[in-house]
């Protein structure tokens, strides 16, 4: 007998499981995939390089609570992610910012300067949707041409103008020399990796995990009182309403003879190629080798379930399915894909974090009844 079933090994369920063990509570969690960690699993390749399975994870985070609960689990090793994108034959850095544009044009702007520069080729929008509208209203057709467009075609096989705002939000764009990718306060890779931050997370008496296991295989013979779900919602009600939209990705990894095979962690090819961008995992993980693994990420519309799509009739498709959720007592959604959000791994564990406290204080208030 479970108090808990929980689908799903990734972070959203592995923190339900830590947290719910810790109270008292014995949880099973059933995963079907052959691993725990979910999309952060990472393993040692053939030639003993530490790499990422489902392509390159970078911690970073401004919760001091998110980063302090999970260094219970592993040591951190300060990471600072850069990146350069390919572009008009050039290497130079995302997020754009003042290096971009002097090295891209060949100026020597300051940075009031570039300010200037900017707000001339920025088009005027009054009302921000999309996000092709954000990139415009930040820097124009030019630069959105170069750096965005290709980009957001190949990821999403959408126009931006066909994205919500969010998506390419992410992306800011600077006026000072910061070429770092995040700008959070803490930046850090756990030092023994993802899986075994998993391993010592879900390491305890109260939680059991049986991996290969998709949960309508297993949840009528396992007797449980409630859930917490975070694989697809769609999937939970057998696609009542219809498919919610993924993109998915194939990644594929290479093995190169050479001690380093790019000149930073990421390297975004927006315009050529039919893959995005191309990671090498020794900067990330900090492993010293003599060779090296680099993985590229092609997208694609079949395969996985790896990005939510942003953008308003999949947000309301979502919301039908989430009023469904909203009658259930007994199953609780969390995660990227249990509440189609497109999360990066902090969200999710704060997400699941403010769940486990909203579930003891409901049965908190059960009790005192
Ligand atoms: P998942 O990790 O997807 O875990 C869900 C688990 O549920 C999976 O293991 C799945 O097998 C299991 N499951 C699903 N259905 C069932 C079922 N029916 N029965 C049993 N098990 C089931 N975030 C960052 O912060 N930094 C990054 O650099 C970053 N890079 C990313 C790069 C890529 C290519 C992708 C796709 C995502 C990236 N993310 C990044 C986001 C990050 O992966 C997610 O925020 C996080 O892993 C989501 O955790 P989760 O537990 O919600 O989902
Ligand atoms: N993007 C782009 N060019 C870039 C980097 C990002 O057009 O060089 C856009 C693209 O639409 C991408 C989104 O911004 O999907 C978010 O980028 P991010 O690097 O955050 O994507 P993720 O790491 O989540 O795949």
């Amino acid at each position: 007998m479970f108090d808990y079933l929980i689908v799903g090994a990734g972070f959203a369920g592995a923190v339900m499981a830590e947290r719910l063990a810790g109270a008292g509570r014995k949880v099973l969690v059933v995963d079907k995939r052959n691993h725990i960690a979910g999309n952060t699993f990472d393993y040692y390749d053939p030639a003993g390089i530490l790499v990422h399975k489902y392509g390159p994870h970078i911690f970073h985070t401004n919760s001091k609570e998110v980063f302090d609960y999970l260094g219970q689990f592993t040591a951190w090793r300060p990471y600072e992610h850069r990146v350069l994108a390919s572009v008009d034959g050039m290497l130079v850095p995302v997020p754009i910012n003042l290096n971009t544009i002097n090295e891209l044009y060949g100026l020597r702007l300051s940075a009031g300067e570039v300010e200037d520069f900017l707000h001339s080729k920025a088009v005027k929008i009054d009302r921000v949707k999309t996000s092709e509208d954000v990139v415009l209203s930040k820097v124009g057709k030019e630069l959105y041409e170069k750096f965005f467009r290709g980009y957001t075609k190949k990821q999403w096989d959408l126009d931006p103008s066909e994205l919500d705002a969010s998506v390419t939000a992410r992306i800011p764009v600077r006026h000072n020399r910061d070429n770092r990718y995040f700008t959070d306060t803490y930046q850090a890779m756990p030092a023994q990796g993802y899986t075994k931050l998993f391993e010592n997370m879900l390491h305890h008496p109260n939680i059991k995990v049986m991996i290969n296991t998709d949960y309508k295989e297993v949840e009528d013979s396992i007797v449980f009182k409630k859930m917490i779900y975070t694989g697809p919602v769609d999937y939970y009600f057998d696609y009542c309403f219809g498919k919610l939209p993924y993109r998915s990705i194939e990644f594929e990894f290479q093995t190169y003879e050479t001690e380093v095979f790019q000149s930073t962690g990421t390297i975004n090819y927006p315009n050529e190629h039919p893959y995005t961008r191309v990671t090498e995992f020794k900067y990330l993980t900090g492993q010293h080798h003599p060779k090296t693994s680099v993985v590229y990420e092609y997208p694609k519309a079949e395969g996985d379930p790896y990005y939510p799509v942003p953008r308003p009739e999949n947000a309301e498709l979502y919301r039908k399915y989430q009023h469904l959720t909203a009658e259930l007592n007994d199953v609780y959604f969390t995660g990227r894909l249990a509440t189609y959000k497109y999360y990066n791994m902090d969200q999710v564990v704060a997400q699941s974090l403010a769940l486990f406290k909203k579930i003891m204080a409901q049965e908190k208030e059960t009790v005192l009844r």
